[in-house]
């Protein structure tokens, strides 16, 4: 029979970690944060900033700083809710770092030098620090201290995921039943948003050409230069073809901004050209992220809202985390903390 000392949550609980890297894209917000948005009402919802990860690659203090406060205006305007969900700063919350080195303790070395991540950026870097290395071990230790159901990742993470995995397998085989094994969320809606300029190539925030690149904190008049400049395809038709990969992107966006199908919205511009179709486009996008615009130039001039924000995520976050820390500490044989 599994032990649990945590009443076990009406709602599956999710948990989702995101880098303090600076601003979010269409790609980002269609792709992946409207969905956690959706995800609030039927799932409880842990939304980390993780800054721990963050440096483990070279950054700049000031900067790191101001990204996070950035990061977290951002997600806010795109409709996370600090009121449903645990909104938080990882170095916030005591428990990711002490739970990383107990599950560290029964990783083996092999097996961080394989990931397919640590290879990519240590391949980048003159030197490694073993902070790079050990960053799936930390990460394993963000779901497993808030026991989640699921993890919503991209592709680049899902070896990390499996790690956790097998960690959390290994921690209950050697101690007892602690951990549920985390599973990928994979969303049955959200796009795959390409740039504007090279519709075969994802839409990203290190796209050298910017101009394929569509914040969620840009301006009208920016969103509607880059659509009405962005790459199309031969011919005339409005149809979401795989020789039109600029038009098929066109739609996927649209789709994603007003909540319409793609057949319907075909159907809609049968006949008409591409200029049409794209004033169309941009005016769905701006009016999305218009918004999103508005409410995070308010909210990053509120700094002590922001600290609010943290500050309630923190102490909620940090509840769940103490739990689970005193559970494994007692499993592994620590000596109980006196209080
Ligand atoms: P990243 O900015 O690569 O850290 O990604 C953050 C989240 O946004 C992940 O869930 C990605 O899968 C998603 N994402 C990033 N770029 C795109 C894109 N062009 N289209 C759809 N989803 C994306």
């Amino acid at each position: 029979m599994s032990e649990t000392t945590d009443k076990k949550p009406a709602k599956p609980v999710v948990l989702t970690c995101a880098q303090p890297t600076g601003r979010l894209h269409l790609g980002n917000y269609l792709g992946a944060v409207l969905n956690w948005g959706r995800m609030q009402d039927d799932h409880e919802c842990y939304f980390g900033i993780v800054d721990q990860h963050a440096i483990t690659v070279p950054t700049v203090p000031a900067q790191l700083r101001e990204n996070t406060y950035s990061c977290l205006a951002q997600y806010v305007a795109c409709g996370l809710d600090p009121a449903r969900s645990r909104l938080f700063v990882q170095s916030h919350v005591l428990g990711h770092t002490e739970l990383a080195w107990v599950l560290g303790c029964l990783c083996p070395l092999g097996q961080l030098e394989r990931m397919t991540q640590f290879k990519d950026k240590s391949r980048k870097q003159q030197s490694v620090d073993a902070g790079l290395l050990f960053y799936p071990v930390l990460m394993a230790a963000d779901i497993l201290l808030y026991n989640a159901d699921l993890v919503p990742v991209g592709d680049d993470q899902k070896q990390h995921l499996e790690l956790a995995r097998d960690l959390a397998e290994k921690f209950n085989h050697r101690y007892s039943e602690t951990f549920k094994l985390p599973a990928p969320f994979i969303s049955k809606v959200g796009s795959r948003i390409m740039s504007l300029q090279d519709p075969t190539a994802k839409m990203s925030k290190s796209d050298p050409n910017q101009a394929g690149t569509v914040y969620v904190t840009d301006r009208p008049d920016e969103i509607r230069k880059k659509v009405m400049s962005s790459v199309t395809d031969s011919g005339a038709e409005v149809r979401a073809a795989d020789d039109k990969p600029g038009i098929r992107n066109l739609l996927t966006i649209m789709a994603g901004c007003t909540g319409r199908d793609v057949a319907v919205l075909e159907a809609e511009f049968a006949g008409k050209g591409y200029g049409d179709f794209k004033k169309a486009v941009a005016d769905a996008v701006v009016a999305t992220l218009d918004p999103v615009r508005l409410r995070y130039d308010e909210l990053i001039k509120d700094r002590e809202e922001l600290a609010r924000i943290l500050k309630a995520g923190a102490e909620s976050a940090q509840a769940t985390a103490f739990r689970t820390l005193s559970k494994v500490h007692r499993k592994v044989g620590f000596v109980e903390r006196p209080r």
